[in-house]
């Protein structure tokens, strides 16, 4: 038997499931960094623990995951010229990241066997060494003209298991870009699009069309990154796509509101998951995903609880993660939380639903305690403790 860690005297278990984001109990159990237990601490084994956090009654939720970000190497972005932004987003509760691309590294290879090797040596910089635990997955390669299907096999042999946003290449055409994400998904690799009007300078649009005839298994930044599309064709795309419908911190808030009203009227509220699409033009966002949970919550009338779900759960299940749920097997990533201090509202989830962010009091990632009471969210009321 490994390693094990007991986390008594929970106030709240947030699941990430959308369809239960509550469970009951007030006690978890891991082992060897994956969840094996939960429910009351009477009616679980907490014997022989390395490691026992009393909870002091606050939330547990699984960590946030943030679906969109543009690392480049380790800690450090060229894009603001910014150190240990992912050590500050840690403290933010987010415990994986999601690369939509390695784009802002200076120089970056567009020719077909450059963009390769990049994309691979991403994919094992991030494995080999997570920046204060966080989980990044990187080596997302932007498709360009002259990849062919062979080169997608490599990719896949190789490890990779994302594409870049599609159309911050060179490929701007939906038949040309279907037929890679078509190559791509065929060996195993996710992908996902820049929706709506360009980032910076030498990117370019994106309308719905061009998303619908690509079919990427995640619709970017539906609600652009910065500028979104008119609001005919962000309706449109939540009605015509199965695909996850991602809303990003760096896009438009209205246009993120409207997304999320049209995919609670259709029933589609298991397709939102939440990025920051940071280091970007707008900068780094260590609270983003907490501050889109809150905004959501506030101004698109969802419980807090569901709003989490958008930032762990629907993520994980959409990406194909062993982690973002409260779930036997599932990797020990956690956030521990409380209403911050001051802030109206009798409750944590009442409080995030007024538009208040929660106070971090811990994050644990595969079952290690990861950061203590953050440096970044508003004090928490009360603080986790190791015992
Ligand atoms: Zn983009």
């Amino acid at each position: 038997m490994g390693e094990k860690l007991v986390i008594k005297n929970i106030g709240m278990i947030l699941s990430g499931k959308i369809e239960e984001p509550v469970f009951d109990g007030d006690c978890l159990v891991a082992e060897d960094g994956k969840i094996t237990a939960w429910g009351r601490e009477a009616d679980l084994d907490c014997e022989g623990a390395a490691t026992t956090v009393d909870a002091k009654g606050v939330t547990l939720a699984p960590g946030l995951i943030d679906s969109h970000v543009h690392p480049v190497v380790g800690d450090y972005t060229p894009r603001q010229q910014q150190l240990h932004w992912i050590d500050s987003t840690l403290h933010g509760g987010v415990t994986t990241l999601i690369s939509a691309g390695e784009v802002h590294m200076p120089g970056r290879p567009k020719d077909v066997v450059g963009l390769k090797a990049m994309a691979i040596a991403a994919q094992r910089w991030y494995e080999n060494f997570r920046p204060s635990g966080v989980k990044v997955h990187a080596g997302a390669p932007v498709i360009e003209h002259g990849l062919e299907e062979q080169d997608f096999k490599d990719l896949a042999d190789a490890g990779v298991k994302l594409l870049g946003e599609v159309g911050l290449g060179t490929v701007k055409d939906g038949k040309t870009a279907n037929q890679m994400v078509s190559w791509a998904r065929k060996y195993g690799i996710q992908s996902t699009i820049h929706t709506g009007g360009p980032s910076i300078p030498g990117s370019g649009l994106i309308d719905a069309d061009m998303v619908l005839e690509t079919g990427t298994d995640v619709v970017g930044h539906i609600n652009g990154g910065h500028s979104a599309l008119p609001d005919d064709q962000i309706v449109c795309l939540c009605e015509s796509c199965t695909a996850a419908l991602e809303i990003v911190h760096n896009g438009n808030e209205r246009a993120a509101l409207l997304t999320l009203n049209t995919a609670r009227e259709l029933g589609k509220l298991d397709q939102i998951i939440l990025g920051t699409d940071g280091p970007a033009g707008s900068g780094v966002q260590p609270l983003g995903i907490m501050r889109m949970v809150a905004m959501l919550s506030s101004l698109g009338d969802v419980p807090a609880e569901t709003a989490f779900c958008f930032a762990n759960g629907n993520t994980a299940r959409r990406r194909k993660l062993d982690t973002g749920l409260i779930e036997a097997g599932m990797a020990a990533d956690f956030v521990l939380m409380d209403q911050a201090q001051h802030a109206p509202g009798k409750t944590l989830l009442e409080s995030v639903q007024l538009g208040n962010l929660p106070g971090v009091g811990m994050t644990v990632i595969d079952g290690k305690v990861t950061s203590l009471r953050s440096r970044n969210t508003p004090p928490a009321q009360r603080l986790p403790e190791v015992v």
